[in-house]
């Protein structure tokens, strides 16, 4: 007999899902990003206990029509994309057709959700990729999904979960950076019964900002707005004197996307080098809007790093934009000096 196993149908399902889902952090995003995709103005997110016990996030996007409920819940079922040549030109934030499936093959979920062109919405249950249930269900137009008991069926993932504080903090930075990606949208978030953030989504970067990071580190940025190279890098920069430890408060966006790009980082830095102290980091609110086509998304399932098709024109951009903004952010200050 051989040695070698075709794993049955539920492993395979696991090792998948262990991909995309590492922690409640994770979840979140990928649900998150699902909200934002579902074009949702508002999205609450509530958690319980780090969101290991209970994670809800309830949006008014699209909702879900009743028959593509069951395929939500299918590995690579999606309507983001249909063929490979979508893979090169991707709009969306997801596109994998992964996280309810392995979100769903890990712990326990409910989804209520109404598409807006339907009368009536759908409520189904799912435990460790099992359906318990499918109703009818009176609800409002958009989608509710309820996660309770994360790894339940996987004790050798849940055992790696930290204490419920630090799971907790990941959540928030998820939803931080979500927030700050997305000015448009009212984001409220929820933990412990205690309401932790509330962003206006009035489109105004700078009220996410507020919104987050609180008055103090807002009223010490200054705004970059450049174009080069067929790309345009907008947001803001601290001020060099502002400099600060780590790099923890540097965002990097890519057409509204969280990423990390060490291009990004170095250019920022570089372009900061003489005018911050050393050993300090400039911290950034910063987009850059660049073709789809130049850019590959599809390198890691968190989809968290990215790789440039051309990496020189992305640093000269970030690079010109920080400077030209630093130029900028000192004149002024002159000029109130000199006043
Ligand atoms: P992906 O986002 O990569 O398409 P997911 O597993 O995250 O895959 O979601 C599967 C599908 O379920 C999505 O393509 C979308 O059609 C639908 N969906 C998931 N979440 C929502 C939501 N909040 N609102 C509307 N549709 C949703
Ligand atoms: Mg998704």
């Amino acid at each position: 007999m051989g040695r070698i196993n075709v794993l049955d149908k539920h492993t395979a399902e696991l090792i998948a899902a262990g991909e995309v889902v590492e922690r409640p952090s994770s979840v979140v995003k990928e649900l998150l990003e699902n909200s934002i995709d579902a074009g949702a103005t508002q999205i609450t997110v509530e958690i319980m206990h780090g969101g290991i016990d209970y994670l809800r996030i309830t949006d008014n996007g699209c909702g879900i029509l009743k028959e593509d409920v069951r395929n939500a819940f299918k590995r690579n079922a999606t309507s983001k994309i249909s063929v490979d040549s979508d893979l090169e030109k991707i709009g969306t934030l997801g596109f994998r057709g992964e996280a309810l499936a392995s979100i769903s093959s890990v712990s326990k979920v409910q989804l209520i959700t109404k598409a807006k062109e339907e009368n009536i919405g759908s409520a189904y249950e799912i435990d460790g990729g099992e359906e318990i249930s499918f109703d009818d269900a009176g609800c409002p137009d958009g989608t509710t999904l309820i996660m309770r008991n994360l790894f339940y069926n996987v004790p050798a993932r849940y055992k790696f979960l930290k204490k419920d504080v630090a799971e907790g903090n990941a959540v928030a930075s998820v939803i931080d950076k979500i927030a700050l990606s997305h000015p448009e949208i009212a984001i409220t978030f929820i933990r412990d019964n205690k309401r932790v953030l509330k962003t206006a989504g009035d489109g105004k970067l700078m009220s996410s900002i507020y919104a987050v990071y609180g008055r103090d580190f807002a009223s010490t940025l200054i705004p970059v707005d450049y174009e080069l190279n067929g790309m345009k890098l907008t947001g803001y920069i601290s001020r060099p004197t502002n400099g600060r430890a780590n790099r923890n408060m540097q965002n990097t966006f890519i057409n509204g996307r969280f990423v990390k790009s060490r291009t990004i980082s170095v250019a920022l830095e570089e372009a900061c080098k003489g005018s911050i102290m050393i050993g300090k980091f400039p911290s950034c609110v910063l987009n850059l809007q660049i073709s789809p086509e130049a850019v590959d998304v599809n390198v890691h399932p968190a989809k968290i790093e990215v790789r440039f098709i051309n990496e020189r024109p992305v640093f000269d951009t970030v690079y010109h934009g920080v400077k030209s903004a630093l130029l900028r952010g000192d004149s002024r200050k002159e000029a109130v000096l000199n006043h």
